[in-house]
């Protein structure tokens, strides 16, 4: 059976990315063990730091993210495609200038699109996702939690948002 040509990763849609079959630069040979393995900064590509299994030289692969397909049904009734980079950015909005590592960041992102992987489902209110969203930021960060929920939940009155921080049990900063 002849083989398939092996094409570089980069910028093609990836199902799996460890189902990928690539060659080490140096040596081509296919077999590589992944040592390293992290998102983009935009989330939208996995870097992954693979060593030869033959050669022992270590190379970069980088490959897109597949998003996950399911549609985000908005407050008007309108649809959009869900889309991980909207997610990070709401998160680092609320998160601006308060002592959160990029790291844990991403690692909410992640976190909250798994959790909509598993449940797999081809419509996603949005408020549901800005519920995750505040889930993960009243764990990270207080100040972002109610930046985030004045946002999303557009407080009635300062009677609602005295309610909410002392739900969460005050704000220090
Ligand atoms: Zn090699």
């Amino acid at each position: 059976m002849p083989r398939k040509p092996t094409t570089p990763a980069f910028g093609k849609k990836q199902t799996s990315g460890e189902k990928v079959n690539m060659k080490c630069p140096f040596c081509t040979n296919p077999g590589s063990k992944v040592v390293d393995k992290r998102e983009t900064p935009d989330l939208l590509m996995t870097r992954r730091r693979r060593e030869c299994l033959k050669c022992k030289k270590r190379y970069t692969t980088f490959e897109r993210v597949e998003e996950i397909g399911a549609l985000v049904v908005k407050k008007d009734g309108t649809r959009e495609p869900f889309s991980r980079g909207k997610v990070l950015k709401g998160i680092v909005l609320a998160c601006e200038k308060r002592p959160i590592s990029r790291e844990k960041i991403e690692q909410a992102v992640q976190e909250i699109e798994s959790e909509l992987r598993r449940k797999n489902k081809a419509e996603i209110p949005s408020a549901d996702i800005g519920k995750m969203v505040m889930e993960k930021l009243v764990k990270l960060d207080k100040v972002a939690y109610i930046r985030f929920a004045s946002v999303c939940r557009e407080f009635k009155g300062l009677g609602s948002f005295e309610r909410e921080i002392k739900a969460i049990g005050g704000v220090k900063e």
